[in-house]
Order: structure tokens, then C-alpha cells, then sequence
């Protein structure tokens, strides 16, 4: 007899776990709260336009993220373009494509430059991170690279990635980060190429529940689920806003912080073996009528209220934006910090502030519309030497999986990460189904 199974979340993670166990047969049912889909990746309306609520990029090594897409059909939606990386440093936007600037870069020494090149290669050559988890992560870049690049680049990028705090950081988070853009450098020139889906994150989601949908799946928006319903010691299925649906396998999808909501009290020490801490991101978005950094984005090496300028349009195009362009200005931060808290117009005021410097073309007059958007949970912070790195999907409560964004250690939290560890779930569950039952 097959299993019903209960997913939790409506996002990457929680549709393609639907399209998976559907396809392999097994009941499925997703809710998600939202009255769409997408989570994270879901889009909003802006100026009269449908765009991506956060920037989402796709890189031409994403295996995962670009098998689905093929599978579904949706290749012929999905561009990729060459696109640029600028640094603002010493109050001058430097272009950083490829091995031409880098050649030339003359914010960094000659020596340096080889020094960096050499860090680059390094992490690329390395395949295995077990001896980075305990080595903290500053000094270890000033020994591969040097003092000079770290104080100049490295640590003003880590100020404003993680609102000051990455003191706790292991080495493997830089050797994770910089192995995954390297991928996006290609061709000869190794300058960034990103890819975007027509209509962003979100198309791959939709055509995903609807190939879950056409495979058996329920799907159900505008559900919010309450908690789990934990029953002489297995979990059964969960409580929802219009009443207790009933599982043989209940998978929640959110992060730790959301998880936290569902777990009744004693459950609660299931999240003892993820990280503690995790990063928010708040986002002021702007539709302008001109562009106005060269590059897809940038990284700032001075003090600064936001963590980076993306404008998406190099990547994305201006066809669904009536031919203005999206510029997204996110600061990382934890729900509880100052810039999280500020209200809409002091995080328009302070962080086009910022924009201003960087782009002098801009002008608040050529402002057609801007939001502020928020993502209380976005990535877990892994400290230095706090094992386990990856619970188990399995943590021994009968009815009860977890699998979810904070388990993709030691890739970087996107699209990519997800989907993979997403099928792995759904490995493990249609693996056990087809085991025959203990006697
Ligand atoms: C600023 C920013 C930039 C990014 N850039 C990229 C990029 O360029 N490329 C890339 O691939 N990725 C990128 N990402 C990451 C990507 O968005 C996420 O990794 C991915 O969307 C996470 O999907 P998820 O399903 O795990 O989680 P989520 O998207 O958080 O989905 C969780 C879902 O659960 C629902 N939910 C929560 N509580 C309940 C409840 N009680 N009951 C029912 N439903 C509930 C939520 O509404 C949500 O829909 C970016 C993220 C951000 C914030």
C-alpha cells in the first residue's frame, strides 16, 4: 500500500520533493501558507511588472538546477549572458572581468594579484574540506592570499555579508564560495556568465507543480500549517489552519527558524544538531528608467549599509520590465539587527544613499517604483568546529523527515544546493517505501 506523505512548504525545496515522490508513485500532498508558491524565489509586483522578489541567477555549472530545467522543457526559456563584476574600492568602480582586469587590477600590488591567483587556484584544485572546518577563516586567507588583500577586500566583504560578525567562520566557507563563482567564469576570457529563466526562479516552480500535479500530487497555497501532530512518540501528520490532515510521512521544508514554529515541546531538541544562527536579508528594490552600474553586481571594500548592488537586468533582460531595469540593493543581516528593523523609507533613504556614491547617474526622479523586501531566514552561519555540519534527514521520530536549506553544508544556499539535496530526500523516501515491511 502506498505511503501518504505530507510536505511542508511550497518553495524550491518543497516542489521538486513533490515532482520526485510523484513521480515515483508515492500520495503526495504539499501545503504551503502563501497564497503562491516559491517562497523565497516568488515574485511581486513592481511599477505594473511581475519580477523576482530577490535576484536569482543561474550558473552554467548548475547541474541540478539546469537537468530540471531541461526535463521540464523550459531550455528555451532559460539565457545565458556574459555578465560583469565590479569592485567599488577606494571610492573607484573597477571592473573585474576576467583575466584581463585581473591582470591589470590596480587596486592590489602585482604580487598580490599572483597571491589571489594562487588562492583562487587552490580552492579550485581542492576537493575535500574536512581539514578547513576548525582553522579560522581570516587568518587562513591572509596565509594563502596575504594581510594586505585580506584588510583591503576580504574582510570589508565579510563586514557587510554577515552585519560585522564571521569571526566564528571556519576557512571552508571562502574555499565553498569561491569554488562556486569560479564556475560561473568561462570561455577563454573566464569572464562571469550568469543564466536567468524567463520570468525567474519562480517558472521553474510553477512548472514544476505542475508536472508534480500531472504525476499525482496535491498541491495546496493558502494553507498554513500550525504544528505537527507528535502522537505516542511518531509524528502523524500536521495541524493546518482548516483542520488536522493525517500522514504516514510528514516532511516540513523550512529552515530551523520556521521548524522551530511546528515542533511540538518535545520535539523541540531536534534542532539542537542545526547552527543557531542565521542570516535575514532586507532588500530595497528599485524599477529605473536607465541602468545604473555596469556590472550584474558589485562588491563594495568600504563601510557600507548594503551588502551589494545586483542590477538584474544585465542577466535577466528588459523585455518583462516594459525596458527599465531592476536594481536590488540587499543588506544580510539577523531579524533582530538595526538595518532588518528599519522601516521602508529609512532602508530607501539610507541604502540608495550608498547607490548614489556608487552610481552617480543616479537620480531619485528616476525612480518609477521601489519595495522593500524582507526574508527573515536566508542561511544558516556554520561556526568553526560544531559538529554535526549535516543532521541526518532521518533523526529517529517515526513519521518525521527533515530536510531543508540548512543541510546543504558546505555548498552555498541557492537554487542549485537545493534541488540536489531535495532529490536526495526523495531518494531516501521512495528507497524505503519499496523496502519491504519489517514482519
Ligand atoms: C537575496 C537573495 C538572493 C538569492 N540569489 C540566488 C541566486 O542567484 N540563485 C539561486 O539559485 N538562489 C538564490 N537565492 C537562494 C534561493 O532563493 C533559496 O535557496 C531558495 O529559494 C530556498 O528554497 P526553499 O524551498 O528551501 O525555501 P523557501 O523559499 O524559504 O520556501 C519555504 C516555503 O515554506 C513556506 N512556509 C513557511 N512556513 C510555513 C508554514 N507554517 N506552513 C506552510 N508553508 C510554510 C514559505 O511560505 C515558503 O514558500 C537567493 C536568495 C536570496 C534571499
Amino acid at each position: 500500500m502506498s505511503r501518504t506523505i505530507g510536505i511542508v512548504g511550497g518553495g524550491i525545496f518543497g516542489t521538486t520533493l513533490a515532482l520526485r515522490l510523484a513521480q515515483a508513485g508515492l500520495d503526495v500532498e504539499l501545503l504551503e501558507r502563501a497564497p503562491t508558491l516559491g517562497g523565497l524565489a516568488d515574485r511581486i509586483e513592481l511599477g505594473g511588472y511581475k519580477v523576482d522578489r530577490f535576484y536569482h541567477v543561474i550558473v552554467p555549472t548548475d547541474e541540478h538546477m539546469n537537468g530540471l530545467i531541461d526535463e521540464l522543457g523550459l531550455s528555451d526559456k532559460t539565457q545565458f549572458n556574459p555578465v560583469g563584476v565590479g569592485f567599488w574600492i577606494d571610492g573607484k568602480m573597477l571592473p573585474f572581468n576576467g583575466i584581463k582586469d585581473f591582470l591589470t587590477f590596480p587596486a592590489l600590488s602585482f604580487l598580490d594579484r599572483v597571491r589571489l591567483a594562487r588562492f583562487v587556484l587552490t580552492c579550485q584544485r581542492k576537493s575535500t574540506y574536512d581539514d578547513l572546518e576548525n582553522i579560522p577563516l581570516l587568518p587562513w586567507l591572509a596565509k594563502l592570499s596575504s594581510q594586505k588583500i585580506v584588510d583591503r577586500i576580504w574582510r570589508p566583504l565579510l563586514d557587510s555579508r554577515f552585519d560585522g560578525h564571521h569571526e566564528e567562520l571556519p576557512a571552508t566557507y571562502m574555499w565553498a564560495r569561491t569554488r562556486r563563482m569560479n564556475n560561473a567564469r568561462t570561455g577563454k576570457s573566464k569572464a562571469e556568465t550568469m543564466g536567468a529563466l524567463d520570468g525567474g526562479h519562480q517558472t521553474l516552480i510553477e512548472a514544476t507543480a505542475r508536472a508534480a500535479e500531472a504525476a499525482g500530487a496535491k498541491i495546496r497555497t493558502g494553507v498554513p500549517v500550525t504544528g505537527l501532530i507528535h502522537e505516542g512518540g511518531a509524528v502523524k501528520g500536521v495541524k493546518a489552519d482548516d483542520g488536522d490532515r493525517h500522514y504516514d510521512l510528514t516532511i516540513p521544508t523550512l529552515q530551523p527558524p520556521g521548524l522551530k514554529r511546528l515542533l511540538p515541546d518535545d520535539l523541540q531538541h531536534l534542532l539542537d544538531a542545526y547552527p543557531q544562527r542565521y542570516q535575514g536579508v532586507i532588500c530595497v528594490l528599485l524599477l529605473v528608467k536607465h541602468s545604473l552600474i555596469e556590472h550584474y553586481s558589485v562588491n563594495i571594500c568600504d563601510e557600507t549599509p548594503i551588502t551589494t548592488v545586483v542590477e538584474t537586468s544585465h542577466a535577466v533582460g528588459t523585455a518583462h520590465t516594459g525596458g527599465n531595469r531592476l536594481v536590488y540593493l540587499p543588506r544580510y543581516c539577523s531579524t533582530d539587527s538595526e538595518s532588518y528593523n528599519l522601516s521602508d523609507q529609512e532602508a530607501y533613504d539610507r541604502f540608495t544613499a550608498k547607490l548614489a556614491q556608487l552610481a552617480p547617474n543616479f537620480r531619485h526622479e528616476d525612480v518609477l517604483a521601489w519595495t522593500v523586501q524582507r526574508g527573515p531566514t536566508v542561511e544558516p552561519v556554520y561556526p568553526m568546529g560544531v559538529p554535526p555540519r549535516v543532521p541526518p534527514f532521518d533523526q529517529g521520530v517515526d513519521g518525521l523527515l527533515l530536510g531543508n536549506g540548512a543541510q546543504v553544508y558546505p555548498r552555498l544556499l541557492n537554487g542549485e544546493a537545493i534541488i540536489g539535496i531535495a532529490e536526495d530526500v526523495a531518494r531516501d523516501v521512495v528507497a524505503s517505501s519499496a523496502a519491504p515491511a519489517a514482519a
